[in-house]
């Protein structure tokens, strides 16, 4: 061992260090003037929601956002949902986990996720307030009571999307499933095992059979469609394997849609195919039928044809037909009156701001971009339409030229979806139903394409300039929708696309091809690696060993 004497030096050596360390730590430590400014420059913004349009907002302003924002997220659901495979969530072909990744890993250190419902934007004290729901489900209860708390903010970003829209159809709450979050997705998986294993009782007769496993999908939009087709290839590939004592006459799934096919939004020609496929894979069509109401075991259903109602029975009933405005947004609109004026959504200018503010951007399926030439334009193609010039067209030729160019105004694909069937029509009549329409339509569809474009728009907008709150520089780039097509599974491994007008010769390309396509597509768009490795296990694992049907 060393000296007493060799000791010393080092030992003075060592207390040197450790003031040196001390003070320069503590200069450290010392606030730094400038970063407490900088601090206090920071523009609060709060965001709400965790869906399509938040996390791509979040995603693209991450990287640069730390200097110049202080950014909190309110949402109930703590992770993004990857809502185009609900379908196949719902029929257990890919697992729920599998498209869920949560929020938190698409944040910055700096940014705070909120657990919590938002109640209340108050637009004058610039405040949101916002509520932790207190877990029901749970025995040991953390929460104690609901916990309230208010939010400052000086830039607000609405992406809370839609509810269900039941268009007050009597009986639909109550007696029906909906497909829109995980929660739902998981009740439809566990009540059609349910309905296979009472159908499966020994006591079961074969009418208890057939009304236990009669499915009913009310609405023929890709939702309703993908949800059908999946629920198909369930029963066909895996159910009837697994449960001996089913007949497949014991089997119904039916899918109820107002028009006379379904895919409706999309070209006709590939709606015609998906219509023409659904009917040879057994799924009984109930087309050109207005639902009048829902009751206990059955759907009433207005026959636009004959005139007459007809009852349609069933063990589950599943809608899927179309959004409305959320209870969030309706209680905005109401704060600004006279600027917004639609039931769906509300209305932003060309750079997703709310209309009547200069502080709150909405995105996504909560919003809707003002009108501009849409509707003129739809009257001039009427005009071009009617060669005969009587003032008449037919609902078939007038759709036609309406999807014609989708691409350029991708609301002509609404306007389209509502022109009667089956009609010759008065250009009069189209004029007065279009200023109907007006008021209640979307210039960009709500789709997850959408909300995503928007999404990343946005980001790039707050990247680009420091917003505070008081509005945006004349220079500001305005969102432009740039669309990629749209995809829809219909059941045994195939797929159709409506390409838009850009790959228009894409819309040759339907069945099993454009089903590996599907599938390709929904892997890689999926929101992390871990989630494409996931999907793409579930879709390979489903392929080789089926379904798993068991209730866990
Ligand atoms: P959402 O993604 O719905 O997100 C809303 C967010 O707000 C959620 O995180 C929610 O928890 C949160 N929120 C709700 N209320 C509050 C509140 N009070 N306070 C705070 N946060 C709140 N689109 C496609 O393009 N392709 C498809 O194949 C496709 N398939 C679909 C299949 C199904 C079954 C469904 C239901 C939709 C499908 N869509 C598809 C549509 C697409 O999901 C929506 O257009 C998209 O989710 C809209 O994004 P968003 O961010 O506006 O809303």
């Amino acid at each position: 061992g060393a000296s007493d004497q060799d000791a010393k030096p080092l030992r003075w050596a060592g207390l040197l260090g450790l003031t040196g360390a001390l003070v320069t730590g503590a200069i450290a430590l010392a606030p730094d003037a400038d970063a407490l400014q900088q601090e206090q420059k920071k523009t609060r913004v709060v965001v709400l929601g965790t869906g399509w349009g938040a996390t791509s907002f979040l995603n693209a302003l991450k990287p640069k956002h730390n200097a110049q924002y202080d950014i909190q997220v309110v949402s109930p659901r703590n992770y993004f949902l990857f809502s185009p495979l609900l379908p196949a969530a719902a029929t257990g072909t890919v697992d729920t986990k599998s498209i869920v990744d949560p929020i938190r890993s698409h944040l910055d250190k700096s940014c705070n996720y909120y657990k919590a419902e938002a109640l209340q934007i108050n637009v004058k004290d610039k405040k949101v307030t916002c509520v932790y729901e207190k877990p029901t489900w749970r025995t040991c209860d953390l929460a104690g009571k609901d916990r309230v708390f208010d939010l400052d903010y000086d830039v607000l970003v609405v992406a809370v999307g839609a509810v269900t829209n039941t268009f007050n159809v009597p009986g639909v709450v109550g007696n029906c499933f909906f497909l829109k979050t995980a929660e739902d997705a998981k009740a439809i998986r566990e009540r059609v095992n349910a309905c296979f294993e009472l159908a499966n009782l020994p006591d079961s007769t074969e009418e208890d059979r057939k009304r236990l496993l009669s499915f009913v999908v009310a609405g023929g939009g890709p939702t309703g469609t993908e949800l059908a087709a999946e629920l198909n290839d369930l029963i066909h590939e895996d159910m009837m394997r697994y449960f001996p004592r089913v007949q497949a006459s014991d089997i119904s799934i039916r899918q109820i849609d107002s028009h006379d096919h379904i895919l409706s939004a999309f070209d006709r020609s590939i709606a015609a195919y998906a219509t023409d496929h659904f009917r040879r894979s057994g799924i009984d069509l109930i087309l050109n039928c207005r639902i009048k109401a829902v009751e206990e075991n059955r759907v009433v259903v207005l026959d636009q044809g004959s005139n007459e109602l007809r009852q349609v029975p069933f063990g589950t009933c599943i809608w899927t037909t179309g959004i409305r405005m959320h209870p969030l947004s309706e209680k905005l609109a109401e704060q600004l009156q006279g600027e917004q004026e639609h039931w769906r959504s509300l209305k932003v200018d060309r750079r997703l701001m709310v209309k009547g503010t200069s502080d709150i951007f909405a995105l996504g399926d909560a919003a809707t971009i003002e009108q501009e030439k849409v509707f003129s334009h739809a009257e001039e193609l009427f005009e071009e339409g009617d060669t005969n010039h009587d003032g008449n067209l037919s609902s078939a030729e007038l759709q036609e030229l309406l999807l014609k160019e989708r691409k350029k105004y991708p609301q002509l694909i609404e306007i389209a979806a509502r022109v009667p069937p089956n009609k010759l029509l008065n250009r009069e009549d189209f004029k007065n139903a279009l200023a109907e329409l007006d008021k209640s339509l979307r210039s960009v569809p709500a789709t997850a394409q959408v909300a995503h474009q928007q999404g990343h728009y946005l980001g790039k907008l707050f990247r680009q300039h420091h917003l505070d709150g008081s509005g945006l520089p004349e220079d500001a780039a305005e969102f432009k929708y740039n669309s990629k097509g749209s995809l829809a599974y219909i059941g045994s491994d195939k797929a159709v696309m409506d390409p838009g007008e850009s790959m228009a010769f894409l819309k040759y390309v339907k069945g099993w091809f454009m089903g590996f396509g599907w599938k390709s597509a929904e892997i890689a768009m999926q929101a992390s690696l871990k989630n494409q490795l996931a999907v793409m296990y579930d879709f390979m694992k489903t392929k080789m060993f089926g379904r798993d049907i068991s209730d866990i």
